[in-house]
């Protein structure tokens, strides 16, 4: 049984070969692909096929299905694995892993039959969740009123889908989506909105704008577009009208993915320090003798276990939810990890004094990186927001 303190034997031959894809497949090209103006040039199908060859893209998929089954646990050491050498890869990985757990769960027999070899027989098979919209954001953590503007009507057979979703993860890159659609109108999001899943070539599904990011750049974030998209019922995930539940249901673990993400982007911050910290010579010694720099390296290197014990805790929690599951596990760990993680980078890019603010000595991109998850998986004032009425 996994512990979250002590990795085990698999999980260290996972994570083993994790480091290796790292080395030859992402930190060769992430600098440079992140550096491209295009954002669609900065996505890489290469790196997708060869996280495939190295069984990360299907991890998670039950031994039944033809991956290794592997818990939140572990795939959250992957993720944090992952992020050390690109943060944007671990966001194309976590959000594929994590969907493939919710795509075994959630789904119906005919549903999972049909849709799990699609997913896994693809080299490039990759997935996403369109739940944002341009005017619905913080409204679906924190559940208000107001519908979804994405809606459709019923129809024989199914649903007739029109309006559009943005900034969606692997967005123009996937090939099943799970899109949470305003099925009643007169009701708000969280009781008349319906989970829908939708194949990538279906007639009226398009993707509209990819969006230019500051950092996290080798995953794509797109628009999603529906005019007149007919979904059969065959498609509905859970219940109409319960999108919520199948969130609330199967997404324990979501948060702390994207927290294993920032941190891993920490990380790689800290040790880059803690090297240029043991050779850069000021005042007569290395740097690291000063009593300032060697405090602060403790600082960061208690910030950075202090989230991963939380990361892990949650990720085991969600998965063993009768040992002490408390909903906060599902958005705390992610606004102290993007919060630490956003300290310890601006700190090591300190460290590094003049070199730090150099574009090619790489704190910039990991500047911009860390960035990333104060706003995304829920802005932290909203998961705090969230937290707080778990709370009373
Ligand atoms: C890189 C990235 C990847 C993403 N990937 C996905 C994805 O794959 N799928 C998906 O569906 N979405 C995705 N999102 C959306 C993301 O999860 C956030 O929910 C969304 O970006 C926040 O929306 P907004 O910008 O409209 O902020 P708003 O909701 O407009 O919030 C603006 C500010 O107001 C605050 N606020 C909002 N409501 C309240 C309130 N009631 N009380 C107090 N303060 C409040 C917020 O905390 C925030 O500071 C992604 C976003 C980014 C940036």
């Amino acid at each position: 049984m996994s512990s979250i303190f002590v990795e085990t034997e698999d999980q260290r031959a996972i994570l083993e070969t994790v480091r290796r894809f790292n080395e030859a497949v992402v930190a060769p090209v992430a600098a440079e692909l992140d550096r491209r103006d295009d954002p669609a040039d900065c996505f890489s199908w290469d790196i997708v096929e060869a996280a495939d060859a190295a069984g990360i893209r299907t991890m998670t998929l039950t031994e039944e299905w033809g991956g290794i089954g592997a818990d939140s646990l572990t795939t959250a050491m992957v993720i944090e694995e992952l992020a050390k050498a690109d943060m944007g890869i671990a966001v194309v990985m976590a959000q594929t892993l994590k969907l493939a757990q919710v795509l075994q769960k959630a789904t119906t027999p005919e549903q999972r039959d049909r849709y799990v070899p699609i997913f896994r027989d693809d080299p490039r098979g990759l997935l996403a969740i369109g739940i944002t919209e341009p005017e619905t954001a913080s409204n679906y953590f924190l559940p208000h009123p107001s519908p979804f503007r994405t809606a459709a009507e019923k129809t024989e057979g199914g649903w007739v889908i029109n309006g559009m979703k943005h900034f969606i993860s692997n967005g123009n890159r996937s090939g099943i989506y799970l899109v949470f659609v305003q099925t009643e109108k007169s009701k708000g999001l969280a009781e008349g909105s319906t989970c829908f899943l939708i194949e990538r070539d279906t007639p009226g599904f398009s993707i509209g704008h990819v969006h230019d990011k500051m950092g996290e750049r080798l995953a794509n974030n797109a628009e999603l577009v529906f005019t007149d998209c007919f979904i059969a019922d065959e498609n509905v995930v859970g219940t109409v009208g319960d999108g919520f539940n199948v969130l609330a249901q199967f997404f324990p673990q979501s948060n702390t993915y994207a927290a294993a993400t920032v941190l891993g982007v920490a990380v790689t911050a800290y040790e880059r320090a803690l090297e240029w910290a043991k050779i850069r010579n000021q005042g007569g010694k290395p740097i690291i003798e000063h009593d300032g720099i060697r405090a602060q390296l403790a600082e960061m290197r208690m910030l950075n276990d202090v989230s991963r014990t939380y990361i892990h805790r949650a990720a085991w929690s969600a998965d063993n939810q009768d040992q002490g599951w408390d909903k906060t596990l599902g958005t705390l760990p992610k606004v102290f990890a993007s919060q630490a993680a956003w300290k310890v980078v601006t700190w090591a890019s300190e460290i590094h004094g003049g070199y730090g603010y150099m574009r090619d000595v790489g704190f910039e991109k990991l500047l911009r990186d860390a960035a990333a998850f104060l706003h995304s998986d829920g802005v932290n004032r909203t998961l705090l927001l969230k937290s707080a009425n778990f709370m009373y």
